[in-house]
């Protein structure tokens, strides 16, 4: 799969400013692709969505389902919950895990036989994924090849410290490692180290996430107690709002008592809300629309015509 050359994906990126055309360019492209197809089904559905921010994060629970919060799960005062808050966030339990991540990343890194500059660069720059204001570093190059490293470490800053854990990497990492497993006679294959290399960067991201989602739907966390409140308020007020607004192919989500609905599981619960109040919401405003092509349509015969309820003048 050719992720990155996805038209919507690097339109998201420019619509975002995470990344210009010029900086997806610096993408190696190919052995991303490789990395995708070598992760796990799970990672293969989870790292798209990751990338374009989609993913049931605060901010997407907020806009889907409207009487969710978009507070974070593990720390009540972090900020919008987005998907860039979930490797960063400050809590203790994210700290940790990144303490922990960091640290196997590094240890991989070694047991690759990874070149020792690529080794400090890529460990000193994931630290600015938490701490933004550590900058790019400044790594000595050990290598015979300082312009080469130079040129990576460029590259690299274009794609951001972000960027690694989507797995966005320089391709110019490969071609040095390619020199330093010939500099120490290794018969080790770059290529597969650079497929590694990216998957490695992407798991740091989804171990973040998984332990995101562990405080999530933790029954003793007070963010999912607040959640579970809130979907069942909703559900309540749904039911007593009635079948009006609600198109009849749907209707038959309301046979069974607000009590049944009630009983059922968190996520089915969730599911639920969120399908009603979106097509309550989609039909109103379509008979708003329709109201005022009719009140429009009426006007110049009965200019006293009352505008209906709901209607835009
Ligand atoms: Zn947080």
């Amino acid at each position: 799969m050719e992720l990155v050359s996805l038209p919507t994906l690097r339109m998201y990126w420019s619509s975002k400013d995470r990344l210009s055309q010029q900086s997806i360019r610096e993408v190696d492209r190919l052995y991303l692709a490789r990395a995708m197809m070598a992760l796990p089904a799970n990672l293969q559905r989870w790292t798209p969505k990751h990338i374009s921010g989609m993913t049931g994060v605060g901010k997407f629970l907020a806009i889907w389902d409207h009487s969710a919060k978009s507070s974070c799960p593990r720390r009540s005062s972090c900020p919008v919950e987005d998907h860039l808050h979930v490797p960063c966030c400050s809590a203790p339990t994210a700290a940790a895990e990144w303490s922990k991540r960091h640290l196997a990343f590094w240890t991989w890194m070694q047991t690759q036989q990874t070149a020792p500059e690529i080794e400090t660069f890529l460990f000193e720059y994931l630290k600015t994924v938490r701490q933004p204001s550590l900058g790019v570093p400044t790594v000595r190059a050990w290598s015979h090849h300082p312009h080469l490293f130079q040129s990576a470490i460029s590259s690299q800053a274009k794609l951001g410290a972000q960027g690694l854990l989507e797995g966005l990497v320089s391709p110019n990492w490969r071609h040095l490692q390619v020199l330093h497993f010939s500099y120490i006679g290794s018969k080790k294959s770059a290529n597969l180290w650079a497929s590694r290399l990216i998957q490695q960067l992407i798991r740091i991201g989804h171990y973040m996430w998984k332990d995101r989602n562990r405080l999530a739907h933790s029954e003793d966390s007070s963010w999912y107690t607040a959640r579970k409140r809130e979907i069942d308020i909703g559900i309540r007020e749904q039911f007593a709002m009635g079948l009006m607004d609600i198109p009849p192919r749907l209707q038959y989500l309301f046979r069974d008592s607000h009590e049944t609905v009630l009983n059922k599981s968190l996520e089915d619960r969730q599911h639920w809300l969120r399908l009603v109040s979106r097509e309550r919401a989609i039909n109103r405003r379509s008979l708003a629309r329709q109201c005022q092509m009719i009140f429009d349509l009426a006007r110049p015969a009965n200019p006293t015509l009352t505008r209906p309820p709901g209607a835009s003048p």
